[in-house]
């Protein structure tokens, strides 16, 4: 379905602050927090990637807290978590192997703004959401992101609000271990998408309103209170994230959200 163009405020997430800018873009009205929650049957993560920029995929796993699970697991694991007990519960796919995820022509852009990851993102999604449909669209992309005013080179990942766009900087992600073996980077990566995508679903407070308070309170932003949990404002930046990494990698869960963004929700 074609959409309108409309000028807006565009809000996203990127090194534990939000921003807003200036944006044209395509809206589309069914990419909200209720349309997710209460009528989409189908919940599909689709993956691109800049040639070079590919995430870590095809036979690698993580183990966390013992349990050993395929790298992609851990973020359909976690989103399957937030739809647990809900009345209406999506069938959730997402990609786990290269070959499932799309590959695209080298960039060669050494940053990026949220209007250039959206117009990327038009160009090469497939799935539209409607009432009974969700597509988000995840890329992976060389360079760092520039949040309008400078460019932040500890960014890991955005959300671009509003919208169902998630970018994963995979620079970054390298630079938080050495090679694509470690531990390390792989759980970064995840974590990023766990994070990103749960605040496109709607965490915290930014479309699911909380069922306890548990937004962060230093201002920022929609980010939870607990250091422990991956929704917490510093678990999206390269140093706080590789701390997140070895505390989780035996104290923590498959499932990144504590009880309280779970909650959320779950109780939505
Ligand atoms: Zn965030
Ligand atoms: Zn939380």
């Amino acid at each position: 379905m074609r959409l309108f163009l409309i000028m807006m405020a565009l809000v996203f997430f990127g090194c534990g602050k939000e921003k807003s800018v200036s944006d044209a873009r395509n809206l589309n009205p069914y990419e909200t927090t209720k349309n997710y929650f209460t009528s989409s049957a189908k919940l599909v993560v689709e993956v691109a990637y800049e040639s070079g920029q590919e995430p870590y995929a095809d036979g690698t796993t993580l183990t966390i807290a013992g349990e050993t699970v395929a790298l992609w697991e851990v973020l359909e694991r976690n989103l399957t978590a937030l739809f647990v007990g809900r009345s209406v519960i999506p069938t959730i796919t997402v990609p786990k192997q290269l070959a499932a995820m799309k590959e695209l022509p080298v960039q060669g852009k050494a940053s990026w703004t949220a209007e250039d990851i959206l117009k990327l993102g038009e160009q090469h999604r497939t799935g539209r959401s409607s009432t009974s449909e969700t597509y988000f669209f995840v890329v992976f992309l060389g360079g760092v992101f520039n949040d309008g005013s400078a460019d932040r080179p500890t960014t890991v990942g955005v959300s671009l609000g509003g919208t169902t766009v998630v970018a994963i900087f995979k620079d970054v992600v390298r630079q938080t271990g050495m090679g694509a073996a470690g531990f390390i980077p792989r759980y970064v990566e995840q974590a990023t998408l766990v994070h990103e995508i749960g605040h496109a679903l709607g965490l915290v407070d930014n479309g699911l309103p909380m069922k306890v308070a548990h937004k962060d309170a230093d201002g920022h932003g929609a980010h939870c209170n607990n250091p422990d949990c991956v929704m917490y404002w510093l678990n999206e930046g390269r140093t706080d994230l590789i701390q997140f990494a070895i505390r989780m990698n035996v104290l923590g869960n498959v499932v990144m959200y504590d009880q309280k963004c779970l909650d959320d929700a779950r109780n939505f």
